[in-house]
């Protein structure tokens, strides 16, 4: 296997290289160029002189290195939009095709071999290929694959979540996070009989449209950022559904207070990440999550944590665990799933049975339906993972060399004279550049996320996978190790200095 960082960094340039891709696809990028989900886009694209010319070269350096990515992206083109299965995905100028991972490292189709902190945005945690998870598979697989019968592994997964997060004393399963967020706001709806749900500015919690409002979007439209506005991230999704979303500032207590008193009369449910991961790495402060809890209290609304990211990562009992507070309704995905499409969402029974009540009125009850639900391969996969995660070793293994990572960027940062912010729990996080303190969304998404786009750009050219090469959050898995740490540390401080 070929690492990138044994190319020569001065390579130039192939007759196929960067300008080619720039006129051919010009329409992907100015299609992705809306949003800082996209490449280099935050800021409305303005780009420093210093770091433009940062930019052409780790381009120039990207597409030289990349021939076999540009082949696939040039086929992939034609029948995916931009090249890609996700607009998350996408990457100028062209994005790089994976073939396999193992362990801590990813292999793309040029030969390359990256450490991986994406870890498929946070759903791998111990690691890529896990033989356990891999074997568990194949029994299963070897049993068919879906009936759409109910099994009795459901139940074995179902126990096992409740033991690990009391406040799941029931669940039902699904596919994918957005399936469980918009499952979990719509018996909160069934279950109170309130039409409204409330999330915080910069939450994010899958494509659905009740989730796609007030991620991120210039300033301007965002509103006052006590008391933000409702403002779609897509369009396609009908203004009339921006009639039932509440929009409110996490980690303002009392602001956060108003505008849910405001609306509790119509308020069926808060739902937030206990842990914002959609900017980021936004820890809430101080007792912001006990406030919250307080007053979904008060106001009688139910509370969901969308633990999407942070279940199983923050240890078993997720960031609830880790926090202590209980929510009436939780979330779970990624790495339930251990790398294979699982979701949850769960509470008590007495919210949980909305499911099976019949009602007199019509309609009768609160749907949750799917072909694919509790798929018995994912379910072996889930268990496989759960049983590995028993072991508190494995946690304190990964939180070791989190530690190292983490604390490790923050010196580089520090010593390279950048300024520039590690926020972390556990095995999540994230670094902020041109900032000193986090607290808001609106402060997490008005860091320099260009800075840290050439930054993950430039270790990537050095065989380190920093989150997404456009910049994002980190994870670290158990498979990660010490050497690791060290050469990603190594790869870093380069890239560190070649953005500053
Ligand atoms: N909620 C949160 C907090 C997430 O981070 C995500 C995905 N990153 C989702 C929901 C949606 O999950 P999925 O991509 O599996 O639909």
């Amino acid at each position: 296997m070929r690492s990138i960082s044994n190319y020569s960094l001065a390579v130039i340039a192939t007759p196929r290289g960067f300008v080619n891709v720039q006129k051919k696809h010009i329409w992907q990028s100015t299609m992705f160029r809306r949003n800082r989900f996209s490449d280099f886009a935050n800021h409305g694209g303005k780009l420093t002189a210093k770091t433009k010319s940062v930019e052409k070269t780790a381009h120039e350096r990207y597409c030289s290195m990349m021939p076999e990515s540009k082949r696939v992206f040039d086929r992939a083109a034609n029948v995916l939009p931009g090249g890609v299965e996700s607009n998350f995905r996408a990457l100028e100028p062209f994005p790089f095709y994976a073939t396999y991972a193992d362990g801590s490292k990813l292999y793309d189709v040029d030969g390359h071999e990256l450490i991986d902190y994406l870890l498929s945005q946070g759903a791998i945690m111990l690691g890529h290929r896990r033989r356990e998870i891999i074997d568990a598979v194949h029994a299963q697989i070897e049993k068919g694959a879906n009936t759409a019968i109910p099994t009795e592994l459901c139940v074995k997964v179902a126990n096992k979540i409740g033991s690990f997060v009391p406040s799941m004393q029931m669940v039902r399963f699904c596919n994918s996070g957005t399936e469980a967020t918009m499952h979990a706001l719509r018996l909160a709806r069934g279950f109170t009989g309130k039409d409204k749900i409330a999330k915080p500015e910069g939450g994010y919690h899958g494509v659905h449209d009740y989730g796609l409002w007030s991620l991120w979007a210039p300033n301007e439209y965002m509103g006052d950022e006590r008391r933000p506005n409702a403002t779609p991230f897509s369009r396609g999704i009908p203004k009339a559904v921006g009639k039932t979303v509440v929009i409110f500032p996490f980690n303002d207590v009392e602001a956060t207070y108003d505008i849910l008193k405001k609306e509790s009369k119509d308020l069926a449910a808060v739902i937030t990440e206990p842990i914002m991961g959609n900017v980021g790495c936004l820890l809430p402060k101080d007792s912001y999550l006990k406030e919250l809890r307080k007053i979904c209290n008060e106001l009688d609304v139910l509370l969901i944590f969308d633990e999407v990211i942070t279940g199983l990562r923050m240890g078993r009992g997720g960031a609830q665990g880790l926090f202590k507070v209980r929510p009436d309704l939780t979330t779970m995905g990624k790495v339930l799933g251990g790398g294979f499409q699982l979701a949850a969402f769960g509470g008590s029974k007495r919210v949980m049975d909305e499911l099976i009540t019949q009602r007199k009125e019509w309609p009768t009850t609160t749907f949750h339906g799917g072909t694919y639900n509790a798929h018995p391969v994912s379910l072996a996969a889930s268990l496989a993972t759960m049983k590995i995660l028993q072991d508190d070793r494995v946690y304190s293994g990964i939180e070791r060399n989190s530690k190292a990572l983490f604390g490790g960027l923050q010196d580089l940062c520090d010593d390279n004279h950048v300024r520039a912010l590690v926020s972390r729990c556990r095995s999540m996080g994230h670094l902020y550049f041109d900032a000193e303190e986090i607290t808001t969304a609106r402060k997490a998404n008005n860091t320099n996320w260009e800075k840290l786009g050439k930054w993950c750009m430039e270790c990537l050219l050095q065989g380190v996978m920093f989150g997404h090469p456009k910049g994002e959050k980190m994870f670290l898995s158990a498979a990660h190790t010490k050497s690791d740490v060290e050469k990603s540390l190594e790869v870093a401080d380069a890239g560190l200095k070649a953005i500053r």
